[in-house]
């Protein structure tokens, strides 16, 4: 493992963090010249996850410093490689959180690169090269073309960024689990943080019926007026947990602090599931009587394959789906990194590195 190996020769401006206080400073380092199955791109949107924040104060004790952050990537081609196919000059493209994967094994063959086991990641992994990989809180990003995805004319790169992680996470399993096919079914969503209110965009575009459930009653006006979510729990209420058991087929699980699921999966009908997409950092507690009651399932998924992200990005061209975002400077990141700790965003930031943002 190296910082940079012989064939990193260009130099970029970046933002970093330098240790578990997670204060972003800006950064200076190297990326590989434009290989062959390489794309360069102007990055001029990246879009801040929840996970930017863990991995900038060390939460999961794997960071590797200085960490460039940023796994929701927009912006334009300046560069291809020989073997590109696909993609041209000027193309608006979008990169998310995987940087390579093996390209042999059954899940690379079938259009399912996220559940291969030598994934790596757009930042905070090890590329084949060897070097470490630097995310998208930078001016310009080397990718190898498999791992990049087409944006929609009429998608703004800005409110597209958050696609590409936030999106696709609450896409696949909806689709996975036919849900996008399944007008009329009841969709619950545990959180509407970064995730939840995509998975209510989601669901309403596809005809489901939506209900948010969230610790904050504060949230319930704006879950239903503004993103036309059908109904809301207060899951700290009860009652109110009591009169919706068994009303639900299907629950996305965004949540990522700690929680027990009991209570969530009594909500669910016989057979229903219940997918994990949020990561508590401590193990969740589940009640054996509520799964075995209903024959209930619950399942994991983390983001979707490299076919499926670009089939995601189409349809929300199609449908005008955008994430909600609040746009940031670069000498911003410090303080919406804070604010989203303390989940003060409606629905992500998305930091305007190449200063567009008043021209658009
Ligand atoms: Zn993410
Ligand atoms: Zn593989």
């Amino acid at each position: 493992m190296a910082q940079t190996t012989p064939n990193h020769t260009q130099t970029v401006s970046g933002w970093a963090a330098h240790d578990s206080s997670g204060k972003i400073t800006p950064y200076v380092f190297k990326r590989r010249a434009n290989g062959v199955n390489d794309l360069t791109i102007e990055i001029f949107y990246c879009g801040i996850c929840h996970t930017d924040l863990h991995y900038a104060r060390n939460d999961w004790g794997i960071t590797m410093y200085p960490v460039v952050p940023g796994h929701e990537i927009t912006g334009v081609i300046t560069k291809i490689g020989s073997n590109v196919r696909g993609f041209k000059v000027g193309d608006r493209v979008g990169v998310g959180c995987l940087a390579a994967s093996c390209l042999e094994c059954e899940f690379c063959k079938s259009s399912q690169e996220n559940y291969c086991d030598q994934t790596q990641f757009t930042y905070n992994g090890i590329f084949w090269d060897g070097s470490i990989t630097y995310g998208g809180y930078s001016k310009f990003l080397v990718a190898d073309h498999r791992y990049v995805v087409h944006i929609p004319d009429n998608l703004p790169l800005d409110a597209a960024a958050p696609l590409l992680c936030a999106g696709i996470t609450v896409y696949s399993p909806m689709k996975e689990n036919k849900m996008l096919e399944s007008p009329g079914k009841k969709l619950g969503i545990i959180g509407l943080g970064g995730l939840g209110h995509i998975a209510v965009k989601f669901g309403k575009a596809f005809g489901l019926h939506v209900t948010i459930i969230s610790t904050s009653p504060s949230k319930e006006k704006e879950a239903k007026q503004r993103l036309g979510a059908d109904d809301f729990i207060v899951s700290t209420h009860p009652k109110q947990m009591e009169a919706k058991k068994r009303t639900l087929d299907f629950i996305l699980d965004t949540a990522s602090a700690n929680h027990s699921l009991g209570n969530y999966l009594e909500l669910l009908k016989v057979n229903g599931t219940l997918v994990v997409v949020g990561a508590p950092d401590k193990p969740m507690e589940l009640p054996s009587f509520p799964l075995i009651f209903g024959k209930r399932t619950i399942k994991g998924s983390i983001l979707g394959g490299m076919k499926e992200t670009q089939e995601m990005m189409d349809v929300c061209g199609q449908r005008n789906i955008k994430s909600d975002i609040e746009v940031v400077k670069t000498d911003q990141i410090n303080q919406a990194l804070d604010r989203l700790s303390r989940n003060d965003v409606r629905y992500r930031f998305v930091i305007d590195i190449a200063c567009k943002s008043a021209k658009m």
